[in-house]
């Protein structure tokens, strides 16, 4: 059975391998703009509980697990429908972005579900707080590809020592992390031991 990881951490590891190491092996959470705003868009969604509305009950921060996948973490919201159908809906930030990562979490949820309680989920829904909008994704044999790819990586990541180097990109300018790793500075070791062997020339 593989190392139980968190959800959540698949959500970092699309974003950027290396952010995922830096949280898990180095321990580093550090916040900026972007995730005070997240942690405000979860707030209630993190209240554990339950609400019944026309019929449908949504069950608050949900603890699930996958000992299968090695997986475990929380769902903000999961609806279960009078036909009993279980929908997992996760609170996100701003628009649809164009990355895939949102998709691959919620998916990720959705298999630990299925597994515990032996169900078939063909689908769940992104709630953006900016938009207000509901967005549903299906479900499809290519996105439970992609994530079980991705939990493989992410696990297979976490087991090698190596820390991935930096490689600065568009979304280095909204990583919360920015500040520890430097990745203009550390994209290149070369350079960073230059710039380090600077620092004491007179
Ligand atoms: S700053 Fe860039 S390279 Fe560094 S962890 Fe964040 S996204 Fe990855």
């Amino acid at each position: 059975m593989p190392e139980s990881l968190p959800l959540s951490l698949l959500n970092d590891y699309l974003y950027c391998p290396r952010r995922a190491a830096l949280k898990v092996v180095e321990g580093w959470r550090s916040a900026n703009q972007h995730t005070h705003r997240g942690d405000l868009v979860h707030e209630h969604a993190d209240l554990p509980g339950y609400d019944i509305l026309q019929g449908v009950t949504l069950l608050r921060a949900l603890p699930v697990f996958s000992e299968t996948l090695g997986l475990s973490g929380k769902c903000d919201i999961v609806e279960r429908h009078p036909d009993r159908t279980l929908v997992p809906v996760e609170f996100k930030l701003g628009k649809r972005r164009q990355w895939q990562n949102d998709d691959v979490q919620l998916c990720a949820q959705a298999l630990c579900l299925e597994e515990m309680f032996a169900a078939t989920i063909p689908g769940g829904a992104v709630f953006h707080a900016d938009s207000k909008r509901r967005r549903l994704v299906e479900f499809t044999p290519a996105l439970r590809q992609s994530t079980l790819a991705a939990i493989a990586d992410l696990h297979a990541l976490l087991a090698a020592v190596a820390m991935p180097l930096a490689e600065f990109k568009p979304a280095c300018e909204h990583c919360s992390l920015f500040e520890i790793c430097l990745p203009k500075a550390t994209e290149n070791p070369g350079r960073a031991e230059r710039a380090a062997l600077n620092l004491f020339r007179t």
